[in-house]
């Protein structure tokens, strides 16, 4: 192996002076405290973005546990993909997002835990700030790791998560059934596959339920409200499918009373 050293220090070594890009040790702040989420909070000026800082919530064991599954146009399409476990939520993100069609593969990009509380965020992240682009809450519900023998807790998760195969149940709105994220040998790669079950389909989901789940709202709509800069309106709404034609304010469904709805109703 050629030794690296060697080479910087034939080649003139006063030339070549140590470059410090970093602050003072005194000035960065201590993150310590946030564990799982210091990454989280070392890529985000909270003075700036409208994300939620990072927080580490201890909830009681047995509760269900949440899911959430956001659209993000950052620099470019994904799904960010969130499983929570022991207060912070794990995260992939998903270019094509995720396919409940047995036969299709998705690559699953590890990121960095996120707290519970960006499971509600839903807008804009501004220009030039980690992740700048359009927010959508795409899908949510409960989750839990499955085993040969029903569900299981959070030690199997642990388990599974480190051997790099976790299979779970999602009961979302859109996503649902049994599924399995698998590591493969790259660095922070892993692939989502939807499990053989009656939740299977061929509909391209991302086209099919396009809406937020918990505000109706369009990617367009969504960065129109959080007053996202003309060229970020402009990426959010080349994301959402073409609809089909509709009056600007359409009319009141009365089709849909008496339905149970888990989201609201749009305003008028
Ligand atoms: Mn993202």
């Amino acid at each position: 192996m050629p030794d690296r050293r060697s080479r910087g220090s034939t080649s003139g070594g006063a030339a070549r002076t140590r470059r410090s890009k970093t602050p003072p040790p005194a000035e960065l702040p201590d993150l310590s405290q946030y564990g799982r989420l210091a990454e989280y909070n070392r890529k985000r000026h909270f003075g700036v973005t409208p994300e939620p800082a990072a927080k580490i919530r201890t909830r009681e064991a047995g509760h269900p546990l949440q899911f959430v599954i956001q659209k993000h146009r950052a620099g470019h399409l994904h799904y960010d993909f969130r499983l929570e476990h022991r207060g912070v939520m794990l995260s992939w993100a998903i270019p094509k997002g995720p396919s409940p069609d047995p036969a299709v593969k998705r690559l699953a990009m590890e990121t960095e835990p996120h707290p519970l509380d960006y499971n509600q965020f839903e807008g804009v992240i501004p220009e030039g700030e980690y992740g700048g682009g359009t927010v959508m809450i795409w899908d949510k519900g409960v989750w839990a790791p499955a085993t040969q023998h029903g569900l299981g807790d959070e030690d199997e998760t642990e388990r599974q998560y480190r051997k790099g195969d976790l299979k779970f149940v999602l009961l979302g709105e859109k996503v649902a059934g049994s599924w399995v994220l698998v590591r493969t040998g790259r660095e922070r790669q892993w692939l989502l596959i939807k499990h053989r079950d009656e939740y299977t389909s061929n509909d391209d989901l991302t086209v099919t339920r396009p809406l937020s789940a918990v505000s109706g709202r369009t990617m367009a709509e969504i960065a129109r409200a959080a007053g996202a800069t003309p060229r970020q309106l402009q990426q959010a709404a080349a994301t959402d499918p073409a609809m089909p034609a509709a009056p600007v304010e359409p009319p009141r469904k009365t089709s849909a009373r008496g339905r149970p709805s888990h989201r609201p109703s749009r305003p008028a």
